[in-house]
């Protein structure tokens, strides 16, 4: 056995994507990092096919938006169904998003994750461990310390680094080093789930998108992405009471239940495996130098699409507190907030899945009759909506409580400045940034222009097209103009993270939001004050 030591900003356990998407983050950071997996090929199994707008937007962000066209499309309207065919619910996946695109884009995880694994391996700060276990933490003041085992060779290491990720899925062992309890909300179903790929030229008779809620066999039938210019097809079905998850995991009766979708003349099974579906959440996500992300702190049924868009949620919330504390401009107090800002929301987001599951998941006939007449009759409620964030770093008035619109997802488009035209994260760049319709900056007393220097906020200025101010930014798309009409803003402040820390809805304003902000970071150590009076003096 041999041991050696080294210090990196972050060790990551685990390279599922949440792992990726946190490495990505951090290494455009220029983070020294090291990711230790204990398989060395990718996980082969079926799992994500959607990812929402919301992350399609921190993926282009992140540098991969000219591939990302090829690895997805849109997605359709999707339905829930009655065993008649008639139907209960729809959501609109093709809809236009607010960070523009549609809501809902699908994709093929393997190919999603080789794109991402490509961009990851092209970081020279990215250091890559496959093959190698986390076995064993500690944690000093200093430091986290963690020993990984060669799974071939049984030789172990020990590393350092200042903050150690546990992205390892749902059975974490960092979330026990955490000493984390889960809260299980009670939801927990088997399915077997089977991706398959359509012969070419075959088209088949299937709705685009749906949740066939027949008592007799609920089933899900989705798209599963895009891989070379080929489509795959995605069924699920849930196990009845009187099945085992072995009975259904042979291949012939994954044909047999196939068989009123596509016959083995039509497609290859790819992939087929049960799962258990479950509503996990754990309680404590952070403990000194241990933080968990995705599975790990999280896991829920997937009929929201959303486990591991949740997860990749964590790692941008995240990214940006530890940029700042890494580089010494924040206390490590910072990093509360990540909790305190993703559990409940993700929470909201099981409560969605959790209703969407209830909804398919009656195998009893009588239960499932009382449904349906709920929804024809309007009885039934609505599922919940899609949560915002309502805690942490968001501006809040003077009863203490967060000012609307904090915390609502910002819009998101093309803009033009001068001859340059694109996506207003490619043009603008990522970070804190003021947005006005008004000249909000020319107003702004020195302080406040000192604040936004300091804590290095871009401010630009919004107009319609037309509008020939110097330097503006036009609103191509029609994305921040009418969003901040509908919200009576004037001058909002957008987080790294793309949520609104605050909005005023007068220019005159502008300079107290700032200084909000200011005071909310400031209370993490993140201090602008000395900056601040320097420059005003
Ligand atoms: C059927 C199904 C459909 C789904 N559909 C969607 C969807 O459409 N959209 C969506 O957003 N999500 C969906 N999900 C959820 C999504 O797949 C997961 O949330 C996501 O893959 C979790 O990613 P992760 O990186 O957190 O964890 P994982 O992908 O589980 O990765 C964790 C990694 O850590 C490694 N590891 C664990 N312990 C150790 C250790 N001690 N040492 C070294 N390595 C370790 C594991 O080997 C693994 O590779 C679905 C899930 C299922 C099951």
């Amino acid at each position: 056995m041999t041991e050696q030591t080294n210090l990196y900003d972050v060790v990551q356990i685990g390279y599922g994507p949440v792992s990726e998407i946190m490495a990505l983050a951090l290494a455009r950071q220029g983070r020294k990092i090291a990711i230790f997996e204990r398989w060395r090929e990718r996980f082969p199994l079926p799992r994500a096919v959607c990812i929402d707008h919301e992350l399609y937007r921190v993926l282009s962000a992140l540098g991969m938006g000219e591939q990302l066209p090829a690895v997805s499309h849109p997605g359709p309207q999707y339905r829930w169904f009655n065993a008649e065919w008639r139907e209960l619910l729809a959501i609109d996946w093709s809809a236009e998003s607010i960070s523009g695109g549609p809501e809902v884009n699908f994709v093929h995880q393997p190919t999603l994750e080789r794109m991402f694994e490509d961009v990851v391996q092209a970081c020279p700060n990215v250091e890559l461990n496959l093959g190698w276990e986390a076995v064993e933490v500690t944690q000093t003041d200093d430091y986290a310390e963690l020993v990984v085992r060669d799974c071939e060779s049984g030789q172990q290491r020990t590393v350092r680094a200042r903050y150690l990720i546990g992205a390892d899925g749902a059975n974490s062992l960092i979330r026990r080093a955490i000493g984390s309890t889960q809260e299980d909300r009670g939801f927990e179903a088997d399915w077997l789930v089977i991706d398959v790929l359509p012969h070419e030229g075959v088209t088949l008779d299937i709705p685009p998108a749906a949740q066939y809620c027949n008592p007799t066999r609920p089933t899900t039938i989705v798209p599963a992405g895009v891989k070379d210019g080929r489509f795959f097809r995605r069924w699920e079905f849930m196990r009845l009471p009187h099945e085992t998850a072995e009975d259904l995991e042979h291949e012939d009766v994954a044909w047999q239940l196939l068989e009123p979708w596509v016959r083995r003349d039509q497609a290859t099974i790819v992939r087929h495996k049960v799962y258990t579906f479950r509503s996990l959440l754990a309680d404590t996500w952070r403990k000194g130098r241990y933080i968990i992300v995705g599975d790990a702190a999280h896991v829920m049924p997937p009929f929201m699409g959303q486990g591991m868009c949740a997860g990749l949620r964590d790692d941008w919330n995240l990214a940006w507190k530890l940029d700042l504390l890494l580089d010494g401009k924040a206390d490590a107090s910072l990093l509360d907030t990540y909790q305190e800002e993703r559990r409940p929301h993700v929470s909201d987001v099981i409560d969605l899945s959790m209703y969407l599951g209830k909804v398919i998941c009656i195998p009893d006939a009588q239960k499932a009759a009382e449904r349906d007449e709920a929804f024809f009759t309007g009885k039934a409620l609505p599922p919940p909506p899609f949560p915002s964030l309502t805690s942490g770093i968001l501006r809040r008035g003077a009863d203490g409580q967060v000012a609307a619109p904090a915390g609502l997802l910002s819009p998101h488009g093309r803009v033009r400045r001068g001859g340059t035209e694109g996506r207003f994260d490619d043009v603008v760049g990522l970070g804190f940034v003021v947005i006005s319709r008004s000249d909000a900056g020319d107003a702004l007393d020195a302080e406040a222009r000192a604040i936004l220097e300091a804590l290095n906020v871009r401010s630009v200025v919004m107009v319609a097209p037309g509008d020939r101010r110097e330097d503006a930014l036009v609103d191509l798309d029609g994305k921040y103009l009418p969003f901040m009409d509908a919200h009576g803003i004037d001058t909002m402040i957008v987080r790294p993270d793309f949520y609104l820390y605050g909005a005023v809805p007068h220019a005159d304003q502008a300079g107290a939001l700032i200084r909000d902000l200011d005071g909310d970071l400031e209370r993490f150590g993140v201090r602008s004050h000395a900056a601040v009076e320097a420059m005003t003096a």
